[in-house]
């Protein structure tokens, strides 16, 4: 034996892994059970963290219990909150309690998604819940099908692979892509993972209620067919994360079919809002996509990660993605039991049906639905009160969940400039105060406050406690 103990077995008691595992569970349904009385934003620079973290691989073992205190103390509090009620900024990651312990059990087992032999059960969880999402979406249940991501962006990365690949085969380099100005980067990002050239790319300007401006789409479609280029995909967003606009679905789908292009849409942001009914009134024509990118750790409640691709027929991704090397040949089975490495990028991929099935059958879809709903009321209320108020302008109304505001007394006049310099310091105070997480984006050159409220335990009053304090600092400022 080369060893003199069993360390490179790197394995703990039975006993050990108990206590292990019962202090890890405390300390996260401790989290569930606080968090709302903790401050939602973390504030620490380079030189902090360093401080605290840095140091050399250690050779030598450190006790299970002190590394685990250690972590507990030092790296979950220099996080900010993002199931926070009062965490309004960028997409709030509401989650919940049943799909985190799934996601545990899944990493427990360490289960192989990659495909139906290594884990069957996994695969079908797989193709079930997909089937439910494509319910949901009205895509085609029988020849529909998708992948569950990391999130989004690989999301809007496997449907544009999977556009690409069927629409121009090999050659892509007259192709041209149409996205708008208020598309998410994510987009962009996977264009340029995918070697198109920044030629290929047309942003298309937004109206000014920041949907995609159709005749300015057809104007450029029709320019670049009499250049000889090749139009192949329009990418619609059905919520921007910046206002949750919906651009214009059905028209878009239209030009798709008479100028056959590849529709994709981003319904990362804005896609689970189909669960409630003037979400669905807001998204119709989602049906009639190709492809739909959609992001269950958003709006479907999901810890991190998760994101999901819906398409009308899933060949077009096997087509896309299937690759054989030997070693996978003897696995093949049956073509109806899916081997979900063959439609996507990834070749092992963790389980993440499992939170969704779980957290589904758990609560049951009428919650999740009844959230969804809650939350795009919730924001309408906060847009209704912002315009009862003096101090206040709504700069884009509650849509999908999101509103977008300023501080703006009126008789003041104050000119754009100072407008933009007294938000932008509004919210560099509530951040600094660390009491709510509420950032500044810039919507037709003005820089406004933007709340997006898709967690369900948001409140009304948390809202009013948070423009109170808004209003406090912008005394303070004037
Ligand atoms: C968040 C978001 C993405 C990116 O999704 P990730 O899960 O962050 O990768 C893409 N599009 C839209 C509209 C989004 O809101």
């Amino acid at each position: 034996m080369p060893f003199m103990d069993n360390s490179h077995k790197l394995q703990l008691s039975k006993e050990e892994m108990k206590q292990y595992g019962y202090q890890v569970i405390d300390t996260i349904v401790e989290h569930f059970d606080t968090e709302n009385s903790k401050k939602p934003v973390s504030l620490a620079s380079r030189e902090e963290m360093d401080l605290l973290f840095k140091t050399e691989a250690p050779e030598e073992p450190t006790n299970y219990k002190e590394v685990l205190d250690f972590v507990t103390a030092k790296v979950l509090p220099n996080s900010s909150i993002v199931t926070h009620p009062k965490s309004y900024s960028f997409v709030p990651g509401p989650s919940n309690f049943v799909s985190v312990m799934a996601d545990t059990l899944a990493t427990g087992f360490n289960i192989f998604s990659g495909g139906w032999a290594a884990s069957p059960a996994a695969a079908e969880l797989e193709i079930v819940t997909m089937n439910w999402l494509l319910k949901l979406f009205k895509f085609p249940t029988k020849k529909g099908g998708g992948i569950f991501t990391s999130g989004g962006s690989m999301a809007n990365l496997t449907a544009l692979v999977t556009a690409r690949r069927q629409r121009c085969g090999d050659d892509f380099s007259k192709a041209i892509i149409y996205l708008s100005d208020q598309a998410h980067s994510s987009n962009i990002k996977a264009i340029r993972v995918l070697g198109f050239k920044k030629e290929q790319i047309r942003i298309i300007p937004t109206d000014i209620e920041f949907k995609m401006a159709i005749n300015k789409l057809k104007n450029a479609i029709a320019k670049d067919r009499l250049e000889g280029l090749q139009p192949f995909c329009i990418i619609a967003s059905a919520g921007t994360t910046n206002t949750g606009t919906v651009d214009p679905l059905n028209e878009i789908a239209k030009i798709c079919k008479t100028e056959k292009l590849w529709f994709h849409i981003d319904g990362a942001y804005g896609g689970a809002a189909i669960l409630s009914q003037k979400g669905s009134k807001l998204l119709k024509g989602i049906e009639k996509a190709d492809s739909v990118a959609i992001d269950p750790h958003k709006w479907l409640y999901q810890p991190y990660e998760m994101g999901c691709l819906l398409v009308r027929n899933h060949k077009w991704l096997s087509e896309t993605f299937t690759e054989k090397p030997e070693y996978l040949r003897d696995i093949e089975g049956n073509p109806s039991e899916i081997n979900f490495y063959d439609h996507g990028i990834q070749l092992t991929r963790r389980f993440r049906a499992l939170k969704f099935y779980m957290s589904m059958k758990t609560f049951g879809l009428s919650a999740f639905k009844k959230a969804v709903s809650y939350s795009i009321d919730l924001a309408e209320e906060v847009e209704a009160d912002l315009r009862k108020s003096a101090n206040w302008e709504v700069v884009s109304p509650a849509t999908l969940a999101v509103i977008n505001f300023r501080y703006n007394p009126i008789g003041k006049n104050y000119s754009e400039k100072r407008l933009d310099a007294i938000n932008q310091e509004i919210s560099k105070r509530v951040v600094d105060s660390r009491e709510a997480l509420l950032v500044t984006t810039v919507l037709q050159n003005q820089v406004v406050l933007r709340m997006c409220l898709i967690n369900p335990r948001t409140t009304f009053e948390d809202v009013k406690d948070t423009l109170k304090s808004c209003e406090a600092f912008a005394l303070e400022i004037i």
